[in-house]
């Protein structure tokens, strides 16, 4: 006998990590519902490939908005009847020392890697309780714990969203509910566009895989936590960075 292949809502999946985990989770034949601000050539990709078209939901949708994450929540529950993995992993940085840093650019940062990851969770944790199953992961990242120079905001709302984690698995634990936390060190995405290649070869030099991480290492990782076999590891931070701040 099959199992019913599972429902799985990625944030932030048209680009960067947020897509190689959606390709991930296509993979093993989930059905995967993602969403962002705007659509992508990988999104419209998706959508038009016969294998992936009706495994795969787009919803165009701003995370900062609660408004949106309800419109977002409804549109997969509508098309599929059910939530079994929620990643939060859609996230926004700005550089710049906190002195010179504005009020929309806090806002911003904070409205969606913090508020964003609150809103999802709060509309997903709801269904998962009803059917007492379910696992929520948090894409963090290590700057939350070590801090980096020019990302004061960023690095307080990556720390925030492990406490929730850690809040949350005490919170939904008895319920059959997982929530766990990855924290990424530096992957070549467009978030890390904002680091030349002389700090991105420093990083590298100083990481003992010898190189940056790559979408997959995080979705491999993923995948462990949200395994349905995987029930009794919950409320923990995997940290995925190549031995950098082992
Ligand atoms: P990215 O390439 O910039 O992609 C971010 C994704 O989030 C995009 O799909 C983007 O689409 C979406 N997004 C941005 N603002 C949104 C909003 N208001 N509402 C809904 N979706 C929104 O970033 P990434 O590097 O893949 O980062 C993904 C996650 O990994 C983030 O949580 C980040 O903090 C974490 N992380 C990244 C690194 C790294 O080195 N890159 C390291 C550690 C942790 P739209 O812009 O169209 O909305």
């Amino acid at each position: 006998m099959t199992s019913e292949p599972r429902v799985v809502i990625i944030t932030g999946g048209s680009r960067g990590l947020g897509a190689g985990l959606v390709q991930s989770y296509l993979d093993s034949g989930d059905r995967v519902a993602t969403c962002s601000r705007s659509g992508t050539p990988q999104v419209e990709t998706w959508q038009d490939d016969p294998d992936t078209s009706d495994r795969f939901l787009f919803v165009p949708a701003d995370l900062s908005k609660s408004a949106d994450a309800e419109t977002f929540v409804k549109a997969v529950v509508d098309r599929w009847g059910q939530v079994d993995v929620l990643v939060n992993n859609a996230g926004v940085a700005r550089d710049g020392v906190l002195g010179l840093t504005s009020d929309d650019d806090i806002d911003t940062v904070i409205d969606l890697n913090l508020k964003g990851t609150l809103y999802m969770s709060r509309l997903v944790s709801r269904r998962m309780l009803v059917r007492k199953r379910g696992s929520i992961v948090n894409i963090s990242s290590i700057v939350g714990r070590s801090g980096y120079r020019g990302l004061a905001v960023y690095s307080a709302t990556k720390a925030a969203q492990e406490g929730l984690t850690r809040a949350l698995a005490r919170e939904l634990g008895s319920s059959g509910i997982t929530v766990n936390a990855i924290a990424p060190g530096y992957l070549r995405t467009e978030m890390s566009h904002g680091l030349d290649e002389a700090q991105l070869q420093q990083i590298v030099r100083r990481t003992p895989a010898g190189r940056l991480g790559d979408p997959e290492d995080v979705a491999r990782a993923c995948q462990f936590l949200t395994d349905p076999r995987n029930n009794y590891m919950t409320g923990q931070v995997l940290v995925i960075d190549g031995g950098l701040t082992g």
